[in-house]
């Protein structure tokens, strides 16, 4: 097999047409012109977007003792953003230029128009970027809502019912998934910059000694996470903020960069908060956000530690990595080759031919496998088109149904990545491709 990995310049390209095209990614409201920066994730999106949620919640809940889940609310009042600092800070630099009248985002733009390629722009002032809205039917003040620009805020405030309900202790987490929404000035490149997304991040609450050397586990315990998952090291890298880059509430962040066509630009952020936010709310609400530790007699505010990264940037990451063109028997094919436990199907059941005969053998076998595999079931075409139907939206194995399965008990098992076939018995499959579809096949 010979690999020609796209351009970069054309990878974006490529993977948003096969994402429209195959029912990853449409444009939101498309049938009405569409609406700037909104995407709708289709039946084979939904199936990525799921498995990365997953696979986050899998390494930073499930399989830990220290880390316990929650759900805030998306609307917050007025209070919590005051007492978390988004009201006063959480603004980029807006500039207008002089000839075209684009707005910009000043600190992305190099001083040039992208739209005009003028250098006049006005004075920049700070724009928030949080959606304000109204709850309820009564109009004013009192009514002000904020869709939350952050997940982090709900984990703060949730901090105190957490630690007694579940009888925590230092250092221990709070994880959550859910949607974010910042009106960005510019919202660009595909998915990776939109008004509304999904953020997974994690609150980690430690004594203050510890906090640096907890910093240093994290990024390295989240850096490791996308290795694990496919990306290629050579596609990642850290980039320590300056102390003059630093949030309002920071006291280090390093982002997790990916090879975006464009560049290394962020991926997920991680950073150390300090109890910034804690003695933030604790003021503010004037209720106690510390902890009494037992056996020492200390009362203290513990520092943070935050990896915060977006669903949909992440899942964009994992389609651009994945993409690859390569040559099978003489044709150009291309084949996603996404980690079997990310792919939105696992197994893809393919009966040679529409025969009725077939069709007893395949129904068989996807009642055998669907509780352990989402399973897609193809039998148009041919067998040869059907595979590359698979291999573009990275199904890692198809299962082949033939005329001999019936009298031997067996089927033919397609890999992805090597194209190679195996005859396996229908007893032993799914326990075949438990153990394939658990760890990394290439
Ligand atoms: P930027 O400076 O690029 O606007 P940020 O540093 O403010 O972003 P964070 O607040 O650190 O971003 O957000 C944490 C993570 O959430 C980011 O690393 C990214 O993966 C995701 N994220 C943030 N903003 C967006 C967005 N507008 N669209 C998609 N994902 C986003």
């Amino acid at each position: 097999m010979k690999e020609s990995p796209p351009a970069p310049s054309d990878l974006l390209e490529k993977v948003t047409n096969l994402a429209k095209r195959r029912g990853f990614i449409f444009p939101s409201a498309e049938i009405y012109g569409g609406f700037r920066s909104a995407y709708d994730y289709g039946p084979l999106g939904v199936n990525v977007l799921r498995n990365v949620r997953d696979a986050w919640w899998r390494s930073m809940v499930q399989e830990r003792s220290d880390i316990v889940g929650i759900e805030a609310a998306i609307l917050g009042p007025p209070a919590v953003w005051a007492a978390s600092g988004h009201l006063d800070t959480f603004t980029d630099p807006l500039v207008d230029c002089l000839r075209c009248r684009e707005r910009w985002r000043e600190d992305k733009i190099d001083g040039v128009c992208p739209n005009c390629g003028s250098t006049n722009f006005t004075a920049s002032r700070a724009f928030n970027l949080m959606f304000k809205t109204q709850a309820g039917p009564v109009e004013g003040e009192g009514a002000t809502a904020y869709l939350r620009p952050e997940t982090a805020q709900g984990i703060f405030t949730n901090f105190a019912n957490v630690l007694t309900t579940m009888r925590r202790k230092p250092p221990f987490g709070i994880a959550q998934i859910g949607k974010s929404f910042r009106n960005e000035i510019t919202p660009q490149n595909y998915v990776f910059r939109t008004r509304e997304f999904e953020q997974m991040e994690m609150e980690y609450f430690v004594p203050p000694g510890d906090a640096d050397q907890w910093y240093r586990y994290w990024l390295e315990t989240r850096y490791q996470w996308y290795l694990d998952y496919g990306i290629p090291d050579a596609w990642l890298r850290r980039h320590e903020h300056a102390p003059e880059d630093l949030s309002h509430y920071s006291r280090g962040t390093t982002d997790i960069e990916f090879l975006f066509p464009w560049g290394f630009d962020e991926l997920e952020g991680v950073a150390n908060r300090g109890d910034y936010d804690l003695t933030q709310h604790a003021t503010h609400s004037g209720v106690a956000l510390d902890y009494f530790d037992p056996t020492t007699h200390e009362r203290y505010t513990p520092y943070v530690i935050e990896p915060a990264v977006g669903v949909t940037r992440a899942t964009m990451a994992f389609l651009l990595a994945a993409y690859h063109e390569d040559e099978v028997a003489g044709e150009v094919r291309t084949v996603l080759r996404l980690d079997p436990r990310l792919a939105p199907y696992q197994v893809a059941v393919l009966p040679l031919s529409k025969k009725a005969e077939l069709e007893t053998v395949s129904s068989e076998l996807l009642e055998r496998l669907r509780p352990h595999f989402v399973c897609d079931y193809d039998l148009t075409q041919s067998i040869g088109r059907r595979y590359r139907r698979q291999d573009e939206i990275g199904t890692p194995f198809c299962v082949t149904v033939d005329f001999e399965s019936e009298n031997d008990r067996a089927v033919t098992v397609r890999d992805r990545d090597t194209t190679v076939q195996e005859r396996v018995a229908l007893d032993e499959l799914v326990a075949y491709l438990a153990a394939k579809v658990g760890t990394r096949t290439r």
